[in-house]
């Protein structure tokens, strides 16, 4: 099916914007709180080099979230599928901060996605690496091509200063052992891969490897075919917190969201796309954010299943 994205996203933006606002701005990291509820933006680029964008979608913002994407990434490069021995590949079916489970489950975060799980990937990329933040910026420049992608220090700090509950995840998962670094250094690197800025195209960029059998157009192969298969698989079961099942349903396609109100979402074999806006639903996730997606993938029929 030829596609005219440029419309179908114009039409999005027609449809969408009685929903745009409706939801709520987190504040727990006060930088977040500072960003207008009235931002709406979404780009998608195809496998085949179109790229269309409507609204703010050139506009940067906290990536969050999004981040564990891409350090699922750079850890599956690093280290292969041995990541599975040290966090899981299950739906959590708790918040994404939680801290209940991990007692329970006895330092084994359930996925990559929740915090939890964040941490103990980038405990095992600090392994592998001289200097993360550079590796880490550097990897995202690579994947979009655009060099000036780098992070916020104003959230950063806000991160570092606020996360108590990180603070306590990463002190949880030391004493079962799941940590080989100290606490404060698996923290700063994760904050700062929170701390990220990007926009909605660039977003959309970093991601086509997804759409790509793990190709990207600027920088080659990122993962193997089978590895992309992978992520995008733990991006659709956990992908968008603890409703990954709701967003499966409206909208089709694994996704993976942050609370700075991006969603990242992969049609296999087609597009990658990406879109902001940052009041939240009750779940976590952009609420037209999620509604653009399901009109996106309502419209066009683009869906995994
Ligand atoms: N930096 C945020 C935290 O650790 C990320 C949360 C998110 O986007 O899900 O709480």
């Amino acid at each position: 099916m030829t596609l005219n994205c440029q419309e179908v996203l114009d039409e999005i933006h027609r449809e969408i914007q009685p929903l745009i606002g409706r939801g709520t701005i987190p504040d727990y990291i006060p930088p977040l709180a500072k960003v207008s509820g009235k931002k709406f933006g979404m780009a998608l680029q195809t496998t085949d080099g179109q790229s269309c964008e409507i609204g703010d979608a050139a506009e940067r913002f906290s990536i969050q979230s999004i981040s564990k994407l891409f350090s699922l990434t750079l850890a599956f490069r690093l280290v292969g599928t041995s990541l599975w021995k040290r966090v899981g590949r299950e739906p959590s079916g708790t918040p994404f901060n939680s801290l209940v489970q991990l007692e329970y489950e006895r330092g084994i975060p359930r996925n990559p996605f929740i915090n939890a799980g964040a941490l103990v990937i980038t405990d095992i990329i600090l392994e592998h690496v001289d200097d993360p933040q550079k590796t880490y910026l550097s990897f995202l420049q690579q994947i979009t091509g655009i060099p000036s992608v780098k992070i916020s220090k104003t959230v950063y700090q806000a991160e570092i200063k606020s996360g108590h509950r990180n603070r306590a995840l990463a002190n949880l998962l030391k004493d079962f052992g799941n940590l080989r670094h100290n606490v404060e250094d698996v923290l700063s690197f994760y904050f700062f891969q929170c701390a990220v800025m990007m926009n909605c195209t660039e977003l959309a960029m970093a991601s086509l490897f997804l759409a790509n059998n793990g190709e990207a157009p600027v920088a080659g192969e990122v993962v193997s075919q089978r590895h992309a298969k992978r992520i995008n698989a733990v991006m659709l079961t956990c992908g968008t917190y603890d409703a990954a099942g709701d967003f499966a349903y409206r909208v089709g396609l694994p996704g993976k969201s942050g609370v700075g109100g991006g969603i990242v979402a992969v049609v296999p074999g087609r597009m990658s796309l990406c879109v902001w806006s940052p009041a939240l639903n009750s779940a976590g996730n952009s609420y037209a954010g999620t509604k653009a997606l399901e009109l996106f993938t309502t419209k066009t029929r683009l869906s995994v299943f």
